[in-house]
């Protein structure tokens, strides 16, 4: 069934920048890349909640191999700006004590929320911290997080679906919608 109301963030029309199938085409062969590099390990994947749930879905169907997951909160967005200041929401309760972690993010902008992330997770004693993000924005970076992995570098642009939301809205749309 077709989706009735217009797709919009503040009252500016938005169209498809990134198609499902596309999407689809990337993290299939991302779930490969991980897989290959974690030689026989099983990885623990962190979702960070809620805009990764859509892609952590995808990749983990993905991986060819065995991988447990686990889910974290944080927020630092308010509206399409970041608030800078970084609240967990919703710890681990996974103990990650050596362990092949794999923190799977949606998008990262300032880099800032993914620094402050790997670092609680590496002083909580994870073999190794990896980072995976369906998005970066490489212009709007404030730090040297290390992305280890990422589907598609994007221009400094708001996009919303696929898990990505606009004050809530938006995360269930299948492809990237931007203005
Ligand atoms: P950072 O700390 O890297 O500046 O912020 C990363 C977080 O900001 C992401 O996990 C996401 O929740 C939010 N974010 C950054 N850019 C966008 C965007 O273009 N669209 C949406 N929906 N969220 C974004």
């Amino acid at each position: 069934m077709k989706r009735e109301k217009a797709i919009s963030i503040q009252g500016d029309p938005l169209s498809i920048f990134i198609n499902k199938e596309e999407i689809a085409l990337r993290v299939e062969t991302l779930a490969q890349q991980i897989y290959r590099d974690m030689e026989g390990e099983t990885p623990l994947f962190i979702c960070v909640l809620k805009g990764a749930y859509v892609f952590a879905a995808d990749l983990l169907r993905a991986y060819p191999g065995d991988g447990e997951i686990a889910f974290i909160r944080l927020s630092s967005y308010e509206g399409t700006q970041s608030s800078g200041a970084i609240k967990t929401a919703m710890g681990l309760t996974d103990d990650i004590k050596g362990r092949q972690v794999v923190v799977v993010e949606d998008i990262i902008d300032t880099g800032l929320t993914m620094q402050h992330l790997v670092a609680d997770l590496s002083s909580k004693g994870a073999a190794r911290v990896r980072v995976v993000a369906l998005f970066v924005k490489p212009s709007n970076l404030k730090c040297d997080v290390k992305i280890d992995y990422h589907c598609f570098e994007i221009p400094n642009k708001f996009i919303v679906g696929y898990g990505l939301d606009f004050d809530g809205l938006y995360r269930n749309l299948p492809d990237i919608w931007a203005k």
